[in-house]
Formats: C-alpha cells, sequence, structure tokens
C-alpha cells in the first residue's frame, strides 16, 4: 500500500504537470462525479496532506454553476492506486473502456490518468477540512520535526500518547495522531527501535525518538522510486522485516514474524478496529506480542505456511 512517500512523490509529479496549466480536458470516472466539467479550470497546485493528495483548481472564467468556487479533487491510492502521467498526445487520453481508469486531467502539455484509486472526491477548497480535517500532523511536512512547530512532532507524539495503553504500532497507524505511516513504515521503524509493535505506548521511554526515525526513512525515499529503509536497494534486500515473515533477520538471523495488529477507530458507535499486519523480530524487538499465535511462518509467496496468506498491505 502507498505511503506517505510515495503519495508525495506522486503529488509532486502531478504539481509539475498540472499546476499554473489549464486543463483542456477532463473526466472522473466515479459515480456521482461522471457530469462534473473541469475543463477550463487551471489547477493552481497540487499537495499531499498524509496519504492524501489534494489537486487545487481555482475558479471557472466561463460562468457555469458554481464556476466561481475554487475546487479541490480529493484522491487516496489506498492499496494499489496510482497517478501516471505523460505528454499529451494521439493516444494519452484513456479509452472510455479501459479498465481502472478513475480520473483523467489534461492540459496541452501532460496527461495524468488516477488509476484504481480508493478515494474520489471534489469539493469546494473552503471545505477541504471535511476531508483531511481529522487527521494529525502530516509526517513529511516541512515543519514537522521542529518541536515548536504547532503542528508538528510535539502535537503527533501528545495525540500518539493520549492513551497509554495503546499497543505503539497501531498508534503509528492511526491517522489521526499523525499521517503519513503505513504498515511497512511502522514496521520497520520498530524494528529498527527494537520494540515490539505491540509494546503499550506508555511503556516506550523516547516515542519521540520513535516518530523521528519513521520520519527520517519516509523522508530518505520520497527522492526515490524504490522505497528501502536498509539503504540497500537491491530486490529482497530493502527492508528489514516488513513483508518478510519466515525469513531471518537481517540482525540475528531467527525467522522474521507477522502477526495482525488491532487499529482501534475512535468514532462513537464503532467497537470493532481494522486488523492490519505487522513484521516484527521476536528477539530483536522487546516486548509482548499477544496476537501471534507462535506457529511456523513459511515465507510469503510459498505454501504451506500462515504467513504466506499475508499480502504487503
Ligand atoms: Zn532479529
Amino acid at each position: 500500500m502507498p505511503e506517505g512517500d510515495t503519495v508525495r512523490r506522486s503529488a509532486g509529479r502531478l504539481h509539475q504537470a498540472l499546476a499554473g496549466r489549464e486543463l483542456t480536458r477532463a473526466e472522473l470516472r466515479w459515480p456521482n462525479l461522471g457530469a462534473v466539467q473541469l475543463a477550463g479550470r487551471t489547477v493552481t497546485e497540487v499537495l499531499a496532506y498524509g496519504k492524501h493528495i489534494l489537486t487545487r483548481l481555482a475558479p471557472a472564467t466561463t460562468d457555469a454553476p458554481d464556476g466561481d468556487v475554487a475546487l479541490t479533487l480529493h484522491s487516496h491510492l489506498r492499496m494499489d492506486g496510482s497517478w501516471r502521467v505523460a505528454a499529451t498526445g494521439p493516444s494519452s487520453w484513456p479509452h472510455p473502456n479501459r479498465p481502472g481508469v478513475r480520473a483523467a486531467l489534461a492540459n496541452a502539455e501532460w496527461t495524468a490518468v488516477g488509476m484504481t484509486l480508493g478515494m474520489l472526491d471534489l469539493v469546494a477548497t473552503a471545505e477541504e477540512s471535511t476531508l483531511v480535517g481529522h487527521l494529525g500532523p502530516d509526517i513529511l511536512a516541512d515543519d514537522f520535526a521542529d518541536p515548536a512547530s504547532p503542528w508538528g512532532i510535539t502535537e503527533a507524539v501528545r495525540r500518539l500518547t493520549t492513551d497509554p495503553a495503546t499497543a505503539i504500532g497501531a498508534a503509528l497507524l492511526d491517522q489521526r495522531n499523525l499521517a503519513g505511516i503505513g504498515t511497512f513504515y511502522m514496521s520497520e521503524a520498530l524494528f529498527s527501535k527494537g520494540i515490539s509493535p505491540w509494546t503499550p505506548i506508555g511503556d516506550v521511554s523516547d516515542p519521540v525518538a520513535v516518530v523521528d526515525r519513521a520520519r527520517r526513512m519516509l523522508a530518505t525515499n520520497v527522492v526515490r522510486a524504490t522505497p528501502s529503509t536498509t539503504g540497500d536497494l537491491r530486490n529482497g534486500q530493502r527492508q528489514y522485516v516488513h513483508a518478510r515473515s519466515g525469513q531471518p533477520c537481517r540482525r540475528c538471523g531467527i525467522p522474521v514474524r507477522v502477526a495482525m495488529i488491532e487499529v482501534h477507530r475512535r468514532s462513537p458507535g464503532q467497537t470493532a478496529g481494522i486488523e492490519r499486519t505487522a513484521f516484527y523480530c521476536p528477539r530483536c524487538q522487546v516486548g509482548p506480542t499477544p496476537t501471534d499465535d507462535g506457529r511456523a511462518q513459511a515465507p510469503l509467496g510459498t505454501s504451506g505456511g500462515r504467513g504466506g496468506s499475508y499480502r504487503k498491505g
């Protein structure tokens, strides 16, 4: 699943291709948005917030209904969505029957196509907070690491530690605490700090250091297409534990394990959480592992082991 680094890179590419240019053609292949007319509007900017992409559009120059309002097209890549950018040409516009196309935005130079997006919304820019206002500070924001920033690491750690009994892995995945970390960077940052994902966050001596490690890992990967937390870009060598269940830990050699971690929802009336995967080394990472049944796990992609049923996500 794309995490904050991938999303920020996608937003940067869209910004370069679209910002400051008028859309010559636009189509949203999404329920209730199919009739929306965006051609003629100029894209003012494209930015990332956590795992969300906001494409801002200036008011229309025509006198279309609601044309005097600046709009924001909000997209989320969810499991396997992407935005692809190509030079505008005879074959750059996606065929009406092409599967997976959710949005297409073209100007004279570039055409951006959103594939298998997990969310697509169009709101007045003044109402963006209805889409992203629930999120905590963006871990990749320029001033995030500044402890004096009112919307940075200090606020993120305050939110993370509000309930000291919450497992640190679940707290890091909850976008309401801080935005941008998914299962990949959660597992990798906690391995790097030697902390079990199920450790109650109240028992973690230095949560600031954990968040800072995750931020550095994400920031390093914003600028490269192949994420790596080990510094090694070779296939199969790019991460310490994520998606490596059943394979030897790079530090101590015992098999890496995977178990589910429950991220709680705080919305009223919702008690069930969302189960996410947490990969870890039982020797290098100190702390509880309550949801691990202890059975042998084969490497991902091989048959016969429970670990094989987990996909990267
Ligand atoms: Zn280990």
